[in-house]
C-alpha cells in the first residue's frame, strides 16, 4: 500500500492538515485506491517533545514514504534558538536536502469567484494562470555561511553546479510543453556570475525544446512584470532565493497566500505543502484557510500517484465552494461573514 507521511508541524499546520486528510479520505473512499497515512513530528512541536526539529524517525519515515503531506513549521516560541536548531533551518532545509527535493512547483491560478479578493485590479489578475519552478536544494540557502570576528562580518556563499541548474530547467521545459509553451528564466545575469552560468545553460537546454519559446528576465524586472502584467507568464523557472521571493509575490495575484499549493519533487516522490507558513497570529483560532493544503493534497494525487480524476474532483470541489460563497477570514470582503477552517473543510467534502 502506498505510504503517505503526514507532518502537521506547528501553528495552523495542526488545523489545516486534518482538513486536507478529511478531503483526501473522502475522495479516496469512492475509489479502489487505499493509502497508509502515518503521522510524525516535525518543527517546533518536535523540538518541544524530543528536542530536535527533525527527529530521526520522521526523516526515516519520509525517506520510506511515497509522498509527504506537510502543514508548516516555525513560530515565535522557537525564534530565539540558535538558527541551525530552529524549525526552518533545523527541519525544512535538511528534509528537502536529504530527500533531494530539488524542484519546487507552485501553480498560481486566479479562481474566478476570488478575482475581487486580490489586492490588484480585476483586469490585471483575471487571466492569470502561471506556474513557478523554483530550484530548491542549491544556491544561497545551502552554500557555506558564517561570521568573521575581526572586523565583524557575515557571509553566505551562492554556488550552483551545472547539474543542479540543468535538471530544474529540464523539468520546466517539459512542463512548458504541456502548457502554452512559453518559458521565462529569471536571473540576475547583469550582476551575478552564477546567473550568467544559469543563462548559458538555459540557452543550451532550450535547443532540445525548439517548440518552447524561452525568454530571460532579470529578477527585479520579473517582480515588476508580475504585478504589472502577470498574464504574460506561463512557466517561470528560477533559482532558490529569487523563487522564494517571487512566489510569495505571485501568491497575492490569487487573492491570498492561503490559496497557494506547492509540490517539491524528485522524480515521482514529492513533499506537498501550502506555500504559506505557520501563521502564528491566527493559530488555534479556527481561522486559517485550509484550501492551499487541500489543493496541495490534490497535487499529491496528480504528481506522485497519477490519480488525475481524483485530483480534478478536489479542484472542482474547491471551485464549487468558492462559487457558493464560502470564504475564510483571509478572503472575505468588509462586511462579509467568514467561515472557519473546519467549516471550509466540511464544505469541500460536501462539494465532492
Ligand atoms: P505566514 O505565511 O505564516 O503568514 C503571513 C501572513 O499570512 C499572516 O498574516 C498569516 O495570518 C497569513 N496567512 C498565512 N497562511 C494563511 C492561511 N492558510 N489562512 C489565512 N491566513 C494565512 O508567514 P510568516 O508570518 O512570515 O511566518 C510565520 C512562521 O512560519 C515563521 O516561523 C516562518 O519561519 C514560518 N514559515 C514556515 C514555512 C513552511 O513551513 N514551509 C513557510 C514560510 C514561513
Amino acid at each position: 500500500m502506498p505510504k503517505i507521511a503526514v507532518l502537521p508541524g506547528d501553528g495552523i499546520g495542526k488545523e489545516i492538515i486534518p482538513e486536507a486528510l478529511k478531503v483526501l479520505k473522502a475522495v479516496l473512499a469512492g475509489s479502489r485506491y487505499r493509502f497508509d497515512f502515518q503521522e510524525f513530528l516535525i518543527g517546533g512541536t518536535a523540538i518541544d517533545e524530543v528536542e530536535t526539529a527533525l527527529p530521526s524517525d520522521t526523516l526515516r519515515a519520509c525517506k520510506d514514504a511515497d509522498a509527504i503531506l506537510l502543514g508548516s513549521v516555525g513560530g515565535p516560541k522557537w525564534d530565539t534558538l540558535p538558527a541551525i536548531k530552529r524549525p526552518e533551518l533545523g527541519a525544512l532545509l535538511p528534509l528537502r536536502k536529504e530527500l533531494n527535493l530539488y524542484a519546487n512547483i507552485r501553480p498560481v491560478k486566479v479562481f474566478p469567484s476570488l478575482i475581487s479578493a486580490s489586492t490588484l485590479k480585476e483586469e490585471i489578475v483575471k487571466n492569470v494562470d502561471l506556474v513557478v519552478f523554483r530550484e530548491l536544494t542549491g544556491g544561497l540557502y545551502f552554500g557555506d555561511k558564517g561570521r568573521n570576528d575581526n572586523p565583524p562580518a557575515a557571509y553566505d556563499v551562492l554556488i550552483y553546479s551545472e547539474e543542479e541548474i540543468r535538471r530544474i530547467l529540464e523539468l520546466a521545459f517539459q512542463a512548458s510543453q504541456g502548457r502554452r509553451k512559453k518559458l521565462c528564466s529569471v536571473d540576475k545575469a547583469n550582476v551575478l556570475e552564477s546567473s550568467r552560468f544559469w543563462r548559458e545553460i538555459a540557452t543550451d537546454v532550450a535547443k532540445q525544446y525548439p517548440e518552447v519559446e524561452l525568454t530571460h528576465l532579470y529578477v527585479d524586472n520579473a517582480a515588476m512584470q508580475l504585478v504589472r502584467y502577470p498574464e504574460q507568464f506561463d512557466v517561470i523557472v528560477t533559482e532558490n532565493m529569487f523563487g522564494d521571493i517571487l512566489t510569495d509575490l505571485a501568491s497575492m495575484l490569487s487573492g491570498s497566500i492561503g490559496m497557494l499549493s506547492s509540490a517539491s519533487m524528485c522524480g515521482k516522490k514529492g513533499l506537498f505543502e501550502p506555500a504559506h507558513g505557520s501563521a502564528p497570529d491566527i493559530a488555534g483560532q479556527n481561522k486559517a484557510n485550509p484550501l492551499a493544503t487541500i489543493l496541495s493534497a490534490a497535487m499529491m494525487l496528480r504528481y506522485t500517484f497519477d490519480l488525475h480524476a481524483e485530483a480534478d474532483r478536489i479542484e472542482r470541489a474547491v471551485i464549487k465552494v468558492l462559487d457558493q460563497g464560502y470564504r475564510t477570514a483571509d478572503l472575505v470582503k468588509p462586511g462579509e461573514k467568514a467561515v472557519g477552517t473546519k467549516e471550509m473543510g466540511d464544505a469541500v467534502v460536501a462539494a465532492l
